[in-house]
């Protein structure tokens, strides 16, 4: 027997009926654009523009639907996809509703930039009586708008609501103080079971992650079938069948890594259709994409009825992007990791897979090449050395690299001083291949994040504190202070922060820059580099009397997937050699001052010295800049 309020929910439900019009009869009606939305402003919103999202839209607005997760590629629309959502729900069916999007900055930055021009330009929603109308809390006749940040558990608690938006779930923490913070959101529509609505968007970041997970778990999964102009198959567009590069490229070039190539291959590119074989170009795009379907893996329609639907969308399907487009920007990214890995989850729309990483000991014998050790390969550019401190020594490694990043481990091994450490980073001169040169450090990362330290006296101290009284004394500008800091998807990898007092609360005056690592996404790009084939940029080698001490160390870890998403477990005890393996790379990436590309080419590598001092420079208004940036932005937002 039902319970009484429970039949009432159903009769609620009964009387609600589903909007005369669909959402993308609404946004076709009232979504006027403006300049911040598309180059087309003061125009509506034109569906034929983005035909594929007509199926996402007007399925939101089924009233079986409680939920569809979309997995986007970049540039297909899928922030107009949410802001016509939301637009159609105040104008059509008010009521409360949530906007969670992944910090502040981006509440504010939204609030200012679509939501409010939305609906001072939309004829539907400009007569709504607005009454409360602030940045997270936005009162409209019949209605509420809240706008959350992902960080927040508090705000985004604030209310039960019934109609729920996520956005770029990829850049979610995996977990706040109160949890999980989509799962929390969730809870907030268990009031109205029977008339919520909830909408998740992302690009994916890795396979398991939040948005991977909610769209796996949809009762079905729809994705964009359009027919062949030439034998009228249907298919989605995937990345294998765009060609370029083969038998019809008109030049003579099969450097994949010369931007003359990648260029070729941008304005020759064309998609073969998986069927006939038949050549498909940009000419043909449009037509084809305006006859596209949502259909499941069979090709029949989404059942009637579905409660829940995952839609995936990649952007070879955009009309503001060519094939050529595609295909460029995957050979100007395949050489790197960051890029490959943007691109794979932000163009095509697909987790990043990882899910075998960390190498057995036997299998880096590999990496091993007839480099001498402690001697520099000719056509390295700079020498770094990454140092981990432990009680009672010191763990470092210095490698080599070329001005592609490619890496020659060139000496390892262990000190017991910081005297030594000063000596290794200052004053040894290794070999150039080749000619009677030599070369020194360039740059030096030291780990601040050790415990005690046993002094001479048998006293003990704190090791971060002698860390940083070591680079405050001799740093110069050559030595940093790194420290390892749990990772998010963002993208972030190295973060500066200024210090300005010791543990111990003793003033540091100037402060001393730290620089915080993340350091489950270098390991990630530690062995993706070490499994790139021989004579690929960015492979990494070792010395050839490389021996089985350091094996032991890199694979003294494995990737495994633990509670939502793939973390860095250790298999072994020791594996410091690898932690500075992560060092040197954070020293050479962009987001390290610059990284190698502070060094443009062999001729300059005499200029370091000046370089650094540059570096410094930088670091500084860096850092004094990073506080007048702020203010000036959030003035900028609100005079908005
Ligand atoms: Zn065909």
């Amino acid at each position: 027997m039902k319970l009484q309020s429970e039949i009432l929910k159903d009769e609620i439900s009964a009387l609600k009926p589903s909007s005369e019009i669909t959402v993308s009869e609404w946004a076709s009606r009232y979504r006027m654009m403006t300049p911040f939305d598309s180059p087309a402003a003061n125009t509506l919103f034109d569906i034929n523009r983005v035909p594929y999202l007509k199926g996402i839209m007007d399925k939101f607005g089924d009233k079986n639907v409680r939920m569809m997760v979309f997995l986007a590629g970049t540039q297909i629309g899928k922030s107009n996809v949410m802001m016509n959502m939301i637009g159609y729900c105040m104008s059509e069916r008010p009521g409360p509703m949530m906007l969670a999007l992944p910090t502040k900055e981006s509440i504010e930055r939204y609030s200012a930039t679509r939501i409010d021009p939305m609906v001072a330009a939309s004829p539907a929603l400009n007569p709504l009586q607005l009454k409360k109308w602030k940045i997270n809390e936005k009162h409209y006749s019949g209605g509420v708008l809240y706008l959350a940040s992902a960080q927040s558990s508090s705000s985004l608690s604030s209310s039960s609501v019934e109609m729920v938006f996520a956005d770029e779930l990829k850049d979610w923490p995996s977990g706040i103080k109160a949890g999980d913070p989509v799962k929390y959101l969730l809870d907030r529509t268990k009031t109205f079971p029977y008339t919520k609505k909830i909408f998740m968007a992302s690009s994916p970041s890795v396979e398991g992650d939040q948005i991977d997970k909610y769209h796996k778990s949809c009762e079905v999964q729809a994705e964009y079938y359009v027919p062949c102009p030439h034998c009228g198959e249907r298919f989605t567009l995937e990345f294998a069948q765009l060609k370029f590069g083969d038998e019809n490229f008109p030049f003579d070039l099969t450097d994949k890594d010369d931007p003359e190539y990648w260029n070729a291959a941008k304005k020759h590119a064309y998609y073969q259709c998986e069927m006939c074989g038949e050549k498909i170009t940009d000419y043909m795009k449009p037509g084809m994409l305006r006859k596209g379907e949502w259909l499941l893996k069979d090709l029949s329609p989404i059942p009637e009825k579905t409660e829940s639907i995952g839609v995936r969308l990649n952007s070879l399907n955009s009309l503001d992007l060519k094939f050529g487009d595609v295909a460029f920007e995957f050979l100007e990214s395949r050489g790197d990791r960051e890029k490959l890995k943007n691109f794979t989850c932000g163009w095509l729309a697909e987790p990043w897979m990882e899910d075998s990483m960390g190498i057995d000991a036997d299998d880096l014998q590999k990496n091993v090449c007839d480099l001498e050790p402690v001697v520099v390969p000719e056509s390295a550019v700079c020498l770094t050395a990454g140092i981990d401190v432990q009680k009672t020594h010191f763990y470092y490694s210095i490698w080599a690299w070329d001005a592609m990043g490619t890496g020659w481990l060139i000496h390892y091994g262990t000190v017991a001083s910081y005297d030594e450490v000063r000596s290794i980073v200052f004053e040894n001169e290794y070999p150039i291949q080749g000619s009677t040169e030599t070369m020194g450090i360039w740059r030096a990362a030291i780990d601040t994040g050790g415990q005690y330290r046993e002094g001479e006296d048998g006293e003990l101290f704190s090791q971060t504190e002698a860390t940083y009284n070591f680079i405050r004394q001799y740093g110069r500008g050559k030595i940093f202070g790194i420290k390892g800091a749990g990772g998010s998807n963002s993208g972030m990898r190295v973060k500066m922060s200024m210090l300005d007092k010791l543990p111990s609360g003793r003033a540091l005056p100037g402060g001393l820059a730290l620089y915080l690592l993340n350091v489950d996404e270098f390991k990630d790009t530690l062995f993706w580099r070490l499994d790139q084939d021989d004579g690929e940029p960015q492979r990494l080698y070792f010395h050839k009397d490389t021996g089985q001490d350091w094996f032991k160390h890199l694979s003294a870890e494995r990737k495994v997937f633990d509670k939502n998403k793939w973390v860095w477990k250790k298999v072994r005890k020791r594996n410091d050699y690898m932690d500075t393996c992560v060092y040197n790379l954070a020293l050479i990436d962009a987001q390290f001052g610059g990284g190698l590309k502070m060094i443009r080419g062999k001729a300059e590598r005499r200029n370091v010295e000046a370089q650094m001092v540059d570096l410094n420079k930088q670091i500084k208004e860096q850092s004094y800049l990073s506080g007048v940036h702020h203010r000036a932005r959030d003035g900028w937002i609100r005079r908005r």
